[in-house]
């Protein structure tokens, strides 16, 4: 049931790479508290499968846009078309990400631009987007990107994907210092390591299962789900003072020395 501190009910949540994994739990999970959402990704039968699930798991308003964030010169339009359809976005969630892994000495510039397009550039156009959505209406806004652990620490071979989110981490502090006189709000959530479809080759690789677990306090991979309380808290009145912070979701990972 919603709560009053918690609930987003007359809310609208854009949600970017919604489709599946983390992004389609916290479409959801935003949903259950009473927002509407559009969820963006770029497969449009995953999207339209998705966008279903949400609608009859949650009774709330989902509409989808497949639309690829690489193209970071046409998310200007995407934001417009969004907010046409939906008649005005309240929460951002920047969530769509994308990794290659391999030694940093033989990434190409094609890789490197691939990542850091998806992962950073489409989260700042879309932000710079929904800021000024919010800035014309006078209304306040929530901000939530999605990092990881490699906001906080390096690990060999994703040279692209940890400076994306590194990236990511400044971009959610500029941004709360710079908009905080609109009252938008931007923060990040940092998952640990997430079963998804991602980290697929992970979680099947016995040898970096058992170094994931090794190294998580709760002993054992985080679920979608698990990332949905700090979204909600962060999404709702609850968030109102909280901003250009992360919050890492990792069972303990960052605790453990
Ligand atoms: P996933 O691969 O299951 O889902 C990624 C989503 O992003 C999909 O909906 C996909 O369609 C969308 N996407 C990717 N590239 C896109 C593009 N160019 N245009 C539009 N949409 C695009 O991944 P996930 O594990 O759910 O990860 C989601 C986010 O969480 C990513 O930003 C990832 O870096 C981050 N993250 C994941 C983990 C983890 O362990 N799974 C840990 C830390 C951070």
């Amino acid at each position: 049931m919603e709560s009053r501190l918690f609930g987003l009910s007359a809310k609208t949540a854009l949600v970017t790479g919604g489709s599946r994994g983390i992004g389609l739990a916290l479409a959801k999970g935003l949903a259950n508290q009473g927002a509407d959402v559009a969820i963006v990704s770029r497969t449009e039968e995953q999207l339209e499968t998705a966008g279903r699930q949400i609608r009859a798991e949650t009774h709330s308003n989902v509409w989808t846009f497949t639309f690829d964030l690489a193209n970071t010169e046409s998310i200007e339009d995407l934001f417009a078309s969004v907010v046409a359809k939906t008649e005005g976005i309240d929460i951002l969630v920047n969530c769509a990400g994308t990794t290659i892994r391999g030694p940093a000495e033989d990434v190409d510039l094609i890789t490197w631009n691939e990542v850091i397009e998806v992962n950073l550039t489409s989260a700042f156009v879309l932000s710079q987007a929904f800021c000024r959505h919010r800035r014309d209406a006078n209304k306040a806004g929530k901000i939530i990107n999605i990092g990881s652990l490699t906001c906080h620490g390096a690990r060999p071979t994703t040279a692209a994907y940890a400076s994306s989110k590194g990236g990511l981490l400044m971009l959610t502090k500029t941004l709360a210092v710079e908009w905080a006189k609109y009252n938008i709000n931007v923060n990040a959530i940092g998952p640990g390591y997430i079963a998804t479809e991602l980290t697929e080759p992970l979680w099947s690789d016995e040898e970096f299962d058992r170094w994931v677990l090794s190294k998580t306090p709760l002993a054992r991979w985080g679920r979608p789900d698990d990332l949905v309380g700090a979204a909600v808290l962060l999404a709702s009145r609850a968030g109102d003072f909280i901003t250009g912070q992360i919050i890492y979701v990792d069972g303990g990972w960052l605790a453990l020395l």
